[in-house]
């Protein structure tokens, strides 16, 4: 690289450090101007209408702006909108001499009216000394070139009466800044971003903006809000009052807005009780409602839990029944297929039962079949399903259980049953049952063969002579 070259890249990289801090500081200034005059705003938008309602009384072209001048306020229009009303106001205060009091050697000046026109002023003076502030910046680190088109900017800034004016002057800065941008040959991508950061910047103060009239808003509704506001007015009032006791003219003009302000403010504290009371009741019946449909909801969620468990209900023993099986013997497959947690298998199967029916009647095998759930449930664990095959079989899924845990509970369960003895016509009935026990192995890929290795195994416990338990 030649060392003109390189000399030129210095000066680039200079710009580009320059353009970079600049960029920073624009960005912290524009912050800091709408900051503030989104405070003046917000402030103005909450006291007026409360001081306009309660002085605008009448028919004249005051009392008739001032009502204009609320309605905007309160409907949040905008501030160019607001400062045209202003305006109106003012000129009409003029006309009317409205509030107007002699001081010495001036022309005559309405209280209101330099109160109104103080807060426009100082409003509008809050955008024109953030915005002389971010000239005076630019004016320092900007060449020679742009001093021309900032001194115009600085003139306007001075000029400026309404927010029409400081959003144009906002235009302005911001096109200035774009062509330094674009003068100073950066690179297209960095242009763009820095645009883009810009714009995203705007439209954030302005959403923020827009919300915060909505609190206003609200909250200059609330009765709590309303009271303060109005409290301090008439604080502040008072104090004015005091001061001006000597000004008689003054003083009856102070007290006269008092007064109004006063029955204004009894007038909202009706209405707010009035809408206070209509909340309180809508309250209550939303709270009423809600507690009968709770209730409702909580029958209902009965209804179905009971209807769910009689779905899955073995109607003569209480164990779960074929249809429950199916559902939990597939999940309990899939967990093991997934995470090769293990399970066992009992397939219990009463023994010589078809006897019991024949020598004893139908109804005494029932009652052995309640039996042998009833004595079984207690020797299972939470997690253990017992549940009514068919006929005189039953199975249990024992998760997480392999198959010398599952052959020592089937023999518990064995032993449990052959200890049952009913008596029918002094004979004393017994009961037996056969169990084959299976665990899950690696290579199964579905249920039915676990089964069928508990198949298997009642078979082999036949064989043996039946009472037995056999793993397989
Ligand atoms: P094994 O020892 O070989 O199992 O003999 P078993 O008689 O129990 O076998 P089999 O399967 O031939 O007979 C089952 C009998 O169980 C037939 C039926 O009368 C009886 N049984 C099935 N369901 C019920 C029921 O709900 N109530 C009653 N009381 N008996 C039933
Ligand atoms: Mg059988
Ligand atoms: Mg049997």
């Amino acid at each position: 690289m030649s060392s003109a070259q390189e000399e030129k890249l210095m000066t680039l990289q200079d710009q580009v450090k320059k353009l970079q801090t600049q960029k920073d500081t624009l960005l912290k200034e524009l912050d800091s101007v709408e900051e503030r005059s989104e405070k003046t705003s917000r402030l103005y938008r909450k006291y007026f209408p409360v001081i306009i309602d309660s002085v605008a009384t009448g028919d004249d072209l005051f009392a008739k702006t001032c009502k204009k001048l609320s309605i905007a306020l309160k409907k949040g229009e905008s501030d160019g909108k607001i400062e045209y009303i202003f305006e109106q106001l003012k000129t009409a205060m003029l006309k009317e001499d409205i509030g107007s009091l002699p001081v010495a050697g001036k022309k005559k000046k309405g209280l209101f009216s330099s109160f109104i026109k103080s807060s426009s002023e100082s409003f509008i003076d809050e955008y024109k000394q953030n915005y002389q502030e971010v000239v005076n910046n630019l004016r320092s680190t900007l060449e020679k070139k742009y001093t021309g088109k900032l001194d115009n900017i600085a003139a306007r800034i001075t000029a400026a009466g309404d927010t029409d004016d400081i959003s144009n002057i906002r235009e302005s800065v911001f096109s200035l800044i774009f062509v330094y941008i674009s003068d100073t040959n950066q690179d297209r991508e960095k242009v763009n971003s820095f645009v883009r950061e810009v714009v995203g910047k705007i439209l954030d103060i302005e959403s923020k903006l827009a919300t915060t009239y909505q609190q206003t808003d609200s909250m200059f509704q609330s009765n709590e809000g309303f009271e303060s506001v109005l409290n301090s007015e008439m604080k502040g009032l008072k104090q004015t009052s005091d001061l001006a006791s000597s000004l008689e003219e003054l003083k009856n003009q102070v007290t006269r807005r008092l007064a109004s302000i006063e029955k204004a403010l009894l007038k909202k504290q009706e209405k707010d009780q009035v809408i206070k009371e209509v909340a309180e009741k809508t309250r209550r019946a939303f709270k009423s409602g809600f507690t009968k449909l709770k209730q409702e909801l909580d029958e209902a969620t009965k209804y179905s839990e009971e209807l769910e468990k009689k779905l899955n209900q073995d109607q003569l023993t209480g164990a779960f029944n074929r249809r429950a099986y199916d559902k939990r013997i597939e999940d309990e497959m899939e967990r093991f297929l997934r995470y090769k947690t293990p399970f066992s298998f009992l397939l219990i199967d009463a023994d010589k039962f078809k006897l019991i029916n024949d020598n004893y009647g139908h109804a005494i095998g029932d009652k052995c079949l309640q039996e042998i759930i009833k004595r079984t449930l207690p020797l299972l664990r939470k997690n253990d399903m017992l549940a009514r095959y068919g006929g005189e079989e039953f199975v249990v899924i024992m998760p997480e259980t392999d198959s010398k845990g599952a052959k020592i509970a089937a023999e518990k369960i064995r032993q449990t049953i052959e200890k049952i003895e009913f008596v029918y016509k002094k004979k004393k009935v017994k009961v037996t049952v056969s169990i084959g026990v299976s665990q899950t192995r690696e290579g199964d890929i579905n249920h039915q063969q676990i089964f069928e290795r508990s198949d298997v195994a009642v078979y082999q416990a036949k064989e043996k002579g039946r009472n037995q338990v056999v793993v397989n």
